[in-house]
C-alpha cells in the first residue's frame, strides 16, 4: 500500500491526504476520475487514459490546472513511491471549494490527487470459472442527462445498479438503456460471442469507451476474430455462444450466466480464454515505465 497521496503538487502522507467539505466534488460529485493499472513497473495505457480524463473535464467545462504532461509525470511519481511493482492508480479532478449552491463558477481551484494502490474488483475464481450476472431494474443513465462518456464522480447510477446485484447474490450487473439494448455493466463493458464473431454495445447505447475495450479489440484483430459495435437485448446474451466483460479494473473476465440462464456450455469460452490469456501477457509487456 503506497504511504502517500499527491495531492495539489505533491506527495503527502495518507493521513494528511483531505480536500475541503467545501469541494464541490464533495457536495455534489462534480469532478471527474480515471482509473489506470500498473504491471511490473509500467503504467498501462497512460496516454489513453489522460486524454480520456481531459476529454470527460471538457464535457463538464472544468478547467485542470495542470499539463497532460505534468499530470502524467504525478502519475508516475505516485506509482514509484507506492513501492508497488503492480497496483491500480487513480488520478481524480474535482471543482474545487466554493460557496453552498451548485455554481461551479464560483469555485476558483479544482483540486486534483492520486492515489496508487491495489484492487480487486472479483474473486480470483471467477477469472478462471466465470461469473453469474444478474440484469437490473437501474438504467443506465441517458446521454441527454449525464452521459455515461463522461467518467464522473457522480457514479449514483451504477452504484444503485451494483447494489441491486449484491442484493439478488452476484457481483455484477448488467444494465439497459431506456430503449431496453444492453448498455454495460456498472465498471465494465460487455461483449458476447457468437459463430466467432465479437458484439458489443456502441457508445450511443450507454456504454463508457472503455480503453481495456480498444485493447481487446486489437488483441482479437490478431487473432483474426472481428469485433463489430451493435445494439443488442439481453436475449441475445441468453443465447450467445459466450460473453466476457473488461475494464481496467476487472480486466477481462468471462461471464457464465445472466439472470439463470447459462450461456454457451456454462463454462468459459474458447476465445474468451484466449483473450483473458493474451490480455495478461499484452498488458504485462507494454507500458509507460515508471521509472
Ligand atoms: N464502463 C464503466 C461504467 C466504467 O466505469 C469502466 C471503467 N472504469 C468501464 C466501462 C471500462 O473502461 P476501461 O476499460 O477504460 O477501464
Amino acid at each position: 500500500m503506497g504511504k502517500k497521496v499527491w495531492l495539489n503538487g505533491g506527495l503527502v502522507d495518507r493521513e494528511n491526504a483531505a480536500i475541503s467539505v467545501f469541494d464541490h466534488g464533495v457536495l455534489y460529485g462534480d469532478g471527474v476520475f480515471e482509473g489506470i493499472r500498473f504491471y511490473e513497473r509500467k503504467v498501462f495505457k497512460l496516454d489513453e487514459h489522460i486524454d480520456r480524463l481531459f476529454n470527460s473535464a471538457k464535457i463538464i467545462m472544468l478547467d485542470i490546472p495542470v499539463s497532460k504532461e505534468e499530470l502524467k509525470q504525478a502519475i508516475l511519481l505516485t506509482c514509484r513511491e507506492s513501492g508497488l511493482d503492480n497496483g491500480y492508480v487513480r488520478p481524480v479532478v474535482t471543482r474545487g471549494t466554493g460557496p453552498l449552491g451548485l455554481a461551479p463558477w464560483k469555485c476558483s481551484n479544482p483540486s486534483v490527487f492520486i492515489i496508487a494502490d491495489t484492487i480487486q474488483l472479483y474473486p480470483a475464481e471467477h477469472y478462471r470459472n466465470g461469473m453469474p450476472i444478474v440484469t437490473v431494474p437501474t438504467r443506465r443513465n441517458i446521454s441527454e442527462a449525464v452521459n455515461p462518456m463522461i467518467k464522473s464522480l457522480n457514479y449514483l447510477n451504477n452504484i444503485l445498479a451494483k447494489i441491486e446485484a449484491k442484493t439478488a447474490g452476484v457481483e455484477e450487473a448488467l444494465m439497459l438503456n431506456q430503449e431496453g439494448y444492453v448498455a454495460e455493466c456498472t465498471g465494465d463493458n460487455i461483449f458476447i460471442i457468437r459463430k466467432g464473431v465479437i458484439y458489443t454495445p456502441p457508445v450511443y447505447a450507454g456504454a463508457l469507451p472503455g480503453i481495456t475495450m480498444s485493447t481487446v479489440a486489437e488483441l482479437a484483430a490478431g487473432m483474426g476474430v472481428n469485433l463489430i459495435d451493435k445494439l443488442f437485448t439481453r436475449a441475445e446474451i441468453y443465447t450467445a455462444d459466450e460473453c466476457f466483460l473488461t475494464g481496467t479494473a476487472a480486466e477481462v473476465v468471462p461471464v457464465i450466466s445472466l439472470d439463470g440462464r447459462v450461456i454457451g456450455d456454462g463454462k468459459p469460452g474458447a476465445i474468451t480464454r484466449k483473450l483473458v490469456e493474451r490480455f495478461q501477457e499484452y498488458a504485462r509487456a507494454n507500458g509507460t515505465p515508471i521509472g
